[in-house]
């Protein structure tokens, strides 16, 4: 464990560190106004919903509510500790903390047992390579891999190794250097005998291909057989450092690649990514023989808003493709499908076409989504019969329905009017009657058919009126430490009606008894509560007057004070009910005159 960094430090560090620039490493920003925007990696959003105000130092979505300063970001974001979050970001703007530093650099705090298995994999892959490179028994499984194309600058990049033809070995390696065979085990490297408890190499003869995390930590293997061997492929199974729905082959190497390019280009495995890397597509990536699940999209989604999907053109690809691309859709991505001819998949046609071609005039000619609709709904169709026509033309249709932008819509029912010689006019009639037919499905689905009107009763008006006077209230007193202590002269010990209102004030007040200057970052790192710092930087992002003026000002603490004898009055008129019951009538007609005074305050 480090030693505890000193509070300067942190200081210091929060100083020197701009958030915008920190978050764009992970979110593409726009600049807007004062503040940037994006789509919010905490959640799936098509339209950016995620602000940063490099002003206030802090980020905020409107979404999912996620908001914080540059130290919460990276620990929600990257799942790291307060002191991980310092020390990467010490290390970003050259601060020297002074303390010692633990082994182990940036992700979770990594467990004994997880260190090891890292460790192991991590030995295991130089092993494996160097067996491929440098031996007399890689030497067949490299020819091999030469044969196929493989060149030995790729073989280095991706770390492509050979493991020996032998039960025991990576069991003996790992046992030599002390690492302990049970968690060797649940690591996938060994597999445990059911007979006699004793251990065997998962695998032996086998191409080595490492699969990293997005740190490039080695955390699982593929092997693939050299001769008949079945599987063709033999993955580690899942295991407390692999998670197959999180990983995406080769993402830590095609990161900068695919900043630099704006998309990422999509294979279903990753021989295809390590196939057109050769061909110089380096934004290649894959999924480990999974569909794409949520977590994949959020990883792509920090740092790139376009993908190209590059699957088999086989029927089995285009299928997987019109999923995949549907999901990446949803997610608002743009998507373009690339496709080679006759079913080919992408080594196959690399082999056959070269590398330019599969750059120009594969991934170069990718189709749009929509162009990829018009020849997936075409598919097992006759189009010179006119059932099948008319089928087809009614999906295309409906899918242009579904573009947002009118140009595109025009553009695609041009593209099929000239296709089949039919009139624009009566397509676009058609498209209409569509959308509205959809409309009034998905609204019909969604809401109920009449929404009753909202109506406020007077207690209910008066309570989204002091939360928005208390919100108010703490914007100003977060700008202004003289307001602040006004404030709370002003409401002569009266707290604030709700109680994470009341809890951030009496936050701030303790905040500004050591900073005179009030700092919204600063001010998030002191408070420990997720859900206050959230609402903080709500607040925070309200737009407000400058200056507050005394009219405003005591409005807003009317309107605080107002809800509270609201609820006086309806004590009170408990109260008199009580006493009208018990016929006492002096009592009565005194809380009446109270009754009626507070009303006059109202
Ligand atoms: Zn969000």
């Amino acid at each position: 464990m480090a030693d505890l960094i000193a509070e300067e430090k942190i200081e210091q560090i929060r100083q020197a560190v701009d958030i915008v620039e920190v978050i764009t490493d992970y979110v593409q920003l726009k600049k807007q106004g004062r503040n940037y925007f994006g789509l919010c990696p905490f959640h799936g959003e098509s339209t950016p919903s995620f602000s940063v105000s490099p002003d206030k130092q802090i980020f905020h979505c409107f979404g999912c509510g996620a908001g914080g300063n540059v130290f919460t970001f990276l620990m929600e974001l990257d799942g790291l500790s307060f002191q991980e979050t310092a020390i990467k970001l010490a290390a970003k703007v050259n601060i020297d903390l002074g303390i010692n530093l633990p082994q182990s650099q940036g992700g979770k705090k990594v467990s004994k047992e997880l260190q090891a298995m890292l460790e192991a994999h991590e030995l295991l892959r130089k092993f494996y390579h160097h067996l491929l490179v440098n031996t007399k028994e890689g030497q067949q499984a490299l020819e091999y891999l030469l044969n196929r194309g493989f060149t030995q600058e790729s073989i280095d990049k991706f770390q492509i190794g050979y493991s020996l033809n032998s039960w025991d070995f990576v069991y003996k390696f790992l046992s030599k250097r002390n690492f302990s065979p049970e968690w060797m085990e649940k690591a996938g490297l060994i597999i445990k005998r059911e007979r006699d408890g004793t251990y065997f190499d998962r695998f032996r003869d086998r191409i080595m291909f490492p699969i990293f995390d997005r740190h490039g930590n080695t955390i699982a293997f593929s092997g693939r057989s050299l001769g008949a061997d079945e599987p063709k492929y033999l993955n580690s199974p899942e295991t407390a450092i692999f998670n197959k729905s999180k990983i995406l082959y080769n993402y830590h190497l095609a990161k900068p690649s695919i900043k630099k390019m704006q998309y990422a280009v999509l294979f279903e495995g990753f021989a295809d990514v390590i196939a057109a890397d050769r061909a110089g597509v380096e934004n290649g990536i894959a999924t480990m023989g999974t569909a794409l699940t949520d977590e994949h999209i959020s990883l792509l989604r920090q740092n790139v808003q376009t993908i190209t999907i590059c699957y088999d053109s086989d029927k089995a690809g285009i299928e997987a493709a019109y999923r995949a691309g549907n999901h990446l859709h949803d997610a608002g991505f743009q998507i373009k499908v690339a496709i080679m001819t006759d079913g080919m998949d992408p080594d196959e046609y690399i082999q056959k076409n070269g590398q330019d071609k599969f750059r120009n005039e594969v991934i170069g000619a990718s189709l749009t989504w929509m162009g990829f609709k018009f020849l997936y709904y075409r598919r097992g169709k006759n189009l010179q019969h006119e059932g099948d026509q008319l089928a087809y033309i009614e999906q295309i249709i409906k899918e242009i329905s579904k573009l947002d932008k009118a140009v595109e819509r025009d553009h695609y029912l041009r593209q099929l009017a000239t296709e089949f010689s039919l009139s624009l006019e009566a397509l676009m009639q058609q498209q209409r009657q569509i959308y509205f037919a959809e409309k009034r499905k998905s609204t019909g689905k969604n809401e109920p058919a009449q929404k009753p009107l909202l109506s406020f009763k007077p207690a209910e008006e008066l309570k989204t009126k002091y939360v928005t006077a208390e919100r108010r209230l703490i914007a100003h007193m977060l700008k202004d430490r003289d307001v602040a202590y006004k404030v709370q002269e002003l409401l002569a010990g009266t707290t604030f009606n709700k109680d994470e209102h009341q809890a951030i004030i009496t936050y701030l007040l303790g905040f500004y008894e050591d900073h005179l200057v009030p700092d919204a970052s600063s001010f998030l790192t002191y408070i420990q509560d997720d859900n206050l710092r959230r609402m903080v930087v709500d607040i925070e992002m309200m737009s407000i007057n400058d200056e507050l003026t005394t009219q405003e000002l005591t409005d807003y603490i009317k309107q605080v004070l107002n809800y509270q004898n609201l609820l006086k009055i309806k004590e009170k008129e408990e109260e008199l009910k009580e006493a009208e019951r018990e016929k006492n009538f002096t009592k009565a007609a005194e809380v009446l005159t109270e009754i009626n005074h507070l009303r006059k305050l109202l």
